[in-house]
């Protein structure tokens, strides 16, 4: 109505011709827009200013032009379609494309409007607006939004918005992650996010909402099928339509934490074993000592290696010595609990803490559980292998403060337990002794023995019983040391076992025999067969047959001059693996000799199944040393029976260690072919057995083989005073090859004391070397005396009982301190 009533109070206040007239031509002539008239043929009769502006065209160039003219080509059917209609007397209105005159297109956005006079459509009015600017505007944003949708939606990580903890906006990536492609109901985004993790998110929402910045942070998202993804999220809050929102990125890291926590885990982990390395048992042998020392507890460090593991891994191959390390770390993991930390530190070597230490005998309990853990045997494969360990313990703070020392002690721990026969543990006490020194000192040196040239073989005539002829000979290794002179094969081979070294020795073994006796024979000398030893392992080792054979082949020897010597217990211990290795031994033509024959408890009958594969038994010593002409203890019968048994299998025999003229003969009577003993030769270097095989044979021999028989070097010069009573002291080494060292003591006896030396029983194993510096305490009269010298000779009283005799180095001051307590002592004796 109101609008009504205005229209008319127009027409009634402007209805003079002139009036409308201006008004009219105001629209028409100054409208920014393009306005103008087409006939009912399309033909433009009036432009307005508009038009040319819009155009570029003057009004004489469009006037009586249909304006198809100036539309774009493709648009023109259009245009007559909305044409038609207006004339039909509708307003149409489209959107389409002019040709500027010099500019181009244009877009156009054209409203036709039919003129009527009296019902009749006479004319169109049109008006043209450049849309060009704006069309661009809407297309550009169009395309924009275009390519940010395509980058977000095709993105490989999450895109959240979320407002009120609802998910407004996720990406196809967020919907995956979270395992919701398909969800139509809102998404509370707390619901997928892991319940651990519910609080840390609760804290960076509040963050997000005081502070402007954005906040990296990391959390779990639990996946609809019940996967667990660690993801690395950015969020920031912005306001959209005045509503606090967030907006994020997040990004799978799942694999990347696995590969971080793999690298961790195998950064501090064995993977053989699973059990934590030396590095994580360092660290937390350290951790554990601050702890050790806050608490003022005590703790004890283990150290584990396993007896003779090298074999096994040497003779049945790595995958068996592996999988047994496996179930050996399995029974220890299970024997020591989860209070205690077990590592294996590399190859057989494990360690253990046992933290909080109360009782001295819950280390004894721990160290004999373990041992008794490995008491059962272990099944793989079809073997069923025994092994035992050794374990050497320090204690925290009674052996060392910290962790290097204690590792230290309990490692010299270790050696002491091997020394003293191995499955066993012992306690770090002082440090170590001469005995546990040189084995360590030893076992350091090996690896280079062979390569520095230090390695010599003596050989030990073997003769026949009846005409003395020498037979053969068997090679014994010796080791010329720089420090500890020359070394005893006792000594040596079992470190040589224990630390995988045997096998290198064992080629040096092999062709420095066979070529030393190629060599005499090339040399003319009688051609006898020389033997040499193989440890019992060692013979069982997979390439030994063919090892041989090359050797034989390199050298040239013909197989019947090599004889091999193995023990009893080797032969006990795999008899399997041995027979078929004898078979092809025999096949080649190498003899063999079954040593140290009694020793190894076997019963004679066993030795039948080596008929025809053993040519000769070697009795041992042991049974020879005891042979008198009375027999008070029946050991000539066993020697008698054991010459016949082997006789009556067609074996050779041959009777190791004869010293004397009475165990000689009895030998001859019992038809003992072979003698191998210090009574005609002791080993001797290569340049002296060439001598003895020069003359080929032994004279009669008419000197007394009693004392001094084992004497190695040199005689003692200086007449001292025998002691009634041996006087007991403490000796310990304080310099070896020009290197002071600090050891623990042992006791030795004093025979026999002078002024320039003395003579000492000890059960110790000590070189005849001028450099080897030893210190000895005892007292005389109540007074501490010191004496320091080196053994100057050495005399094998009984097994692993030696004598020896010691130069004195002494100052004359010490001298004079000296001579008075002899005095002294010779007033009273
Ligand atoms: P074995 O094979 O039984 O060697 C005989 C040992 O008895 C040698 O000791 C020899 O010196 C000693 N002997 C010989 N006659 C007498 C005697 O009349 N009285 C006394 N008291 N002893 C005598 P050695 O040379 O110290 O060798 C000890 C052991 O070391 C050998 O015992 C052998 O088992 C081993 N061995 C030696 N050389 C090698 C080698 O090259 N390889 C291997 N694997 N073992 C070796
Ligand atoms: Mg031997
Ligand atoms: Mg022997």
């Amino acid at each position: 109505m109101d609008s009504n009533n205005k229209t008319m109070k127009l027409r009634s206040n402007h209805t003079e011709p002139d009036d409308l007239n201006l008004f009219y031509r105001a629209i028409f002539e100054h409208n920014p827009d393009t306005v103008f008239f087409l006939d009912t043929e399309g033909v433009i009769e009036k432009p307005n200013e508009g038009f040319s502006d819009i155009l570029g065209y003057t009004k004489e160039e469009i006037v009586s032009n249909s304006i198809e003219h100036f539309l774009e080509e493709s648009e023109v059917p259009l245009y007559k379609d909305c044409f038609h209609k207006v004339l039909s007397g509708r307003v149409q209105q489209l959107d389409t494309i002019f040709i500027h005159k010099n500019k181009g297109l244009l877009q156009i956005n054209l409203t036709l409007i039919p003129a009527k006079f009296q019902g009749k459509v006479i004319g169109v009015g049109g008006i043209a607006k450049d849309i060009t600017e704006e069309k661009e505007t809407a297309n550009e944003l169009i395309d924009t939004e275009l390519k940010f949708k395509s980058l977000i939606e095709e993105a490989f990580v999450g895109v959240y918005i979320l407002q009120n903890g609802k998910l407004i906006y996720g990406n196809p990536r967020l919907h995956s992650l979270l395992g919701a492609e398909d969800s139509t109901s809102p998404i509370t985004f707390l619901d997928y996010v892991h319940p651990d993790d519910h609080a840390g998110m609760i804290a960076v929402a509040n963050q997000l909402i005081v502070g402007n910045t954005g906040l990296d942070h990391t959390f779990r998202i639990i996946n609809k099928d019940g996967s667990i993804i660690d993801v690395e999220a950015h969020s920031k809050r912005i306001y959209s339509h005045n509503k606090s929102t967030i907006v994020g990125t997040l990004q799978d890291v799942t694999e990347r934490k696995k590969a971080e926590e793999l690298n961790k885990y195998l950064a501090y982990h064995d993977p053989l074993t699973e059990l934590p390395n030396r590095r994580f048992f360092q660290e937390k042998l350290e951790e554990n000592l601050i702890i050790s020392n806050t608490l003022q507890q005590k703790l004890a460090v283990m150290y584990l290696d396993l007896d003779r593991f090298k074999y096994i891994n040497d003779t049945l191959g790595h995958s068996i010595g592996d999988k047994l390390l496996q179930q050996i770390s399995k029974r220890l993991n299970i024997c020591l609990g989860e209070k205690n930390i077990l590592a294996r530190l590399g190859g057989d070597e494990f360690s253990v803490i046992l933290p909080n230490i109360t009782r001295e005998d819950q280390i004894n309990r721990h160290a004999l559980t373990i041992i008794e853990s490995l008491e059962d045997p272990f099944f793989i494969e079809g073997y069923k292998l025994f092994i035992t360990t050794s374990i050497g313990i320090s204690i925290y703070p009674n052996d060392g403060q910290d962790a290097q020392t204690l590792m230290k002690n309990a490692d010299s721990a270790l050696y002491k337990s091997k020394e003293s026969g191995k499955n066993t543990y012992y306690i770090y006490s002082s440090s170590m002794n001469i005995g546990t020194y040189k084995t360590f000192s030893l076992e350091l040196g090996l690896r280079n023995a062979i390569e520095m040239n230090q390695l010599e073989f003596y050989y030990q005539p073997k003769v026949c019983a009846q005409t003395f002829q020498i037979t053969g000979a068997e090679a014994l290794i010796r080791w010329n040391h720089p420090e500890w002179g020359l070394v005893s094969p006792g000594e040596f081979i079992p470190l040589a076992e224990e630390t995988g070294l045997i096998t290198e020795l064992g080629k040096w073994v092999k062709y420095t025999a066979c070529a030393q006796n190629k060599a005499w024979q090339r040399a003319g000398l009688p051609a006898i067969p020389i033997s040499i030893n193989i440890s019992a392992r060692r013979f069982m080792e997979k390439n030994l047959v063919k090892n041989i054979i090359q050797t034989l082949e390199e050298t040239q020897l013909d197989p019947k001059y090599l004889e091999i010597e193995i023990t009893e217990t080797s032969v006990l211990e795999n008899e399997k693996v041995v027979l078929s290795t004898l078979d092809e031994l025999k096949s080649i033509g190498v003899r063999i000799s079954l040593d140290d024959f009694g020793t190894g408890y076997s019963s004679l009958s066993y030795l039948k199944r080596f008929k025809g594969r053993i040519h000769t038994l070697k009795i041992d010593r042991s049974f020879i040393k005891d042979l008198n002409k009375e027999d008070p203890d029946n050991s000539n019968f066993i020697t008698k029976t054991i010459i016949e048994l082997a006789q009556h299998l067609k074996m050779e025999v041959v009777a190791e260690g004869v010293e004397t003229e009475e165990q000689l003969q009895i030998l001859k009577n019992y038809n003992c072919e072979t003698i191998q003993g210090y009574y005609f030769s002791k080993p001797v270097p290569a340049d002296e057995f060439v001598q003895l095989l020069q003359k080929g044979k032994f004279e009669i021999l008419q000197k007394s083989h009693g004392e001094g028989i084992n004497t190695l070097d040199g005689r003692r010069r200086y007449a001292g005073m025998n002691l009634d009573f041996p006087l007991v002291a403490s000796m310990t080494l304080v310099q070896i090859g020009g290197r002071r060292v600090e050891l623990g003591k042992t006791n030795v006896l004093i025979e026999n004391i002078g002024l320039e030396g003395m003579r000492f029983l000890s059960d110790m194993r000590l070189t005849v070397h001028p450099n080897i510096i030893l210190e000895f305490e005892t007292k005389l009269f109540h007074q501490t005396i010191k004496m320091y010298g080196s053994v100057s000779w050495m005399n094998e009283v009984q097994a692993d009982i030696f004598q020896y005799g010691l130069e004195f180095l002494v100052a004359e001051k010490e001298r004079s301190e000296l001579s008075r307590l002899l005095n002294q002592l010779s007033a009273i004796e």
